[in-house]
């Protein structure tokens, strides 16, 4: 077969794909070691099928956050080895993005085979909010193929270069893992089964109290643990001690708790909590009731009567959404609230979805099997924001033709 879904044959065509390669490293640069391979992995499936379809594939992606100017800290060069693993094939690899050696490695494709160019991130246009030096970068960009394929999901949320400017220039469509991040995202907002349970947690609360916004009409049960917990409890009048609070919410805690209880919606909060006397401090550890905790100490988990009643709310559940630990996970004294709602999550007979990048982490570190879970998304900060009810321009400009 030498056709691609929406492109049509591809054979012998220079297909730009946008992928989401942007793994945690570590060790320094010229020797760095791929700590995590879970979005190349999530890659590899559009890849495949391009260069088995003959597809001369090329492949850009943004590896964290360099200047805007090459980094040899932030190079993609340890990623393209281990997409070749990956693909059992031989990727080489460009030194530029668009520069000389990009267009060199593109001319020298044949069939089938792929290249991936070094980090877009690398060039300032990518992520310029000036229209016109984005879009002359993206016009660079463009000039190395035929087509795009977008499907990096961790960035569809961006309106970037290589996101949202190269489609409006190539004919385009979505790769395999950009629709099934949408099939899914769609399945939790449109005539979800019910009843709905979303569970949130993590440390960045403001990011998420959107979502929570947008999802109260929508779920039947919100559960809250994490970080976000302890602005909830202040909410209520509690004091938190050293805990993780964003004063500046408090109020906005207050009226989502009014108005969940007069739409019904029910808000499950933690009775009791793992405190510590400081972060990370793993002999203090012990657990209070959530309205009592200690002036001295900090939150760092759920607790075990907690973890039981979330388990428990999410026992008949058809639908979940989970984004965010319940606790700082990495530290195991602090890790039990998470383990028992992933263990609850992969119980759901039903849809089960875990949103975010430490979320999904998390569930990998604690060792549980991936494949007991619905979905697990690549992209936390994008799908929160189509949580949220916000466009994905990304995803937009797909639609658009
Ligand atoms: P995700 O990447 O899944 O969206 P976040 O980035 O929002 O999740 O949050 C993940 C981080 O939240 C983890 O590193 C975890 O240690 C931290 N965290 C969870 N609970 C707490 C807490 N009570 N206090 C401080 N940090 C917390
Ligand atoms: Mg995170």
């Amino acid at each position: 077969m030498a056709e691609y879904p929406g492109l049509g044959e591809v054979r012998g065509k220079r297909v730009l794909v946008r992928s989401d390669l942007n793994v945690p490293l570590d060790g320094a640069a010229e020797a760095k070691v791929i700590t995590d391979d879970g979005r190349i992995r999530a890659s590899v499936p559009t890849i495949k099928a391009l260069a088995d379809a003959g597809a001369r594939v090329v492949v850009t992606a943004h590896l964290g956050r360099p200047n805007g100017e090459p980094d040899p800290e932030f190079s993609l060069r340890p990623v393209a080895q281990r997409l070749g693993e990956l693909l059992d094939a031989s990727v080489t690899f460009a030194g530029d993005t668009v520069g000389p050696e990009a267009q060199e490695a593109v001319a020298g494709l044949e069939d089938g085979q792929v290249v991936v160019l070094e980090n877009v991130r690398f060039n300032a246009g990518e992520t310029s909010k000036d229209d016109d030096e984005r879009g002359a970068f993206a016009d660079r960009l463009a000039a190395l193929a035929d087509a795009f394929v977008s499907d990096g999901f961790g960035v569809v949320h961006r309106k970037q270069a290589s996101v949202y400017d190269v489609a409006q220039r190539l004919p385009h469509t979505m790769g395999a893992l950009v629709a099934t991040e949408v099939e899914v995202l769609r399945r939790l907002t449109i005539d979800p089964e019910r009843p709905y349970v979303v569970v949130l947690g993590g440390s960045k609360v403001s990011d998420k109290l959107g979502v929570i916004d947008n999802l109260l009409e929508k779920a039947d049960k919100l559960l809250i643990g994490g970080g976000m917990v302890f602005t909830f409890l202040a909410a209520q009048g509690h004091g938190v001690g050293n805990s993780l609070l964003e004063e500046e919410q408090i109020q906005t805690c207050r009226d989502y708790l009014a108005r969940a209880a007069a739409s019904g919606v029910e808000i499950v909060l933690p009775t009791d909590i793992v405190v510590a006397d400081s972060f990370g401090d793993e002999a203090s550890a012990r657990v209070v009731a959530a309205d009592a905790i200690p002036e001295t100490t900090l939150g760092l988990d759920i607790g075990p009567d907690s973890a039981s009643a979330f388990a428990a709310a999410l026992a008949d559940a058809r639908t979940v959404f989970w984004n965010g630990p319940m606790g700082v996970f990495e530290v195991p004294a602090f890790a039990e609230g998470t383990r028992a709602v992933a263990d609850a999550l992969t119980r759901v007979d039903g849809l089960s979805v875990v949103g975010g990048g430490d979320s999904a982490a998390a569930v990998r570190t604690l060792g549980f099997d991936e494949d007991a879970f619905g979905h697990i998304s690549t992209g936390g900060g994008a799908s929160l924001e189509y949580l949220e009810g916000k466009e994905l321009p990304g995803i937009t400009v797909l639609e658009a033709s």
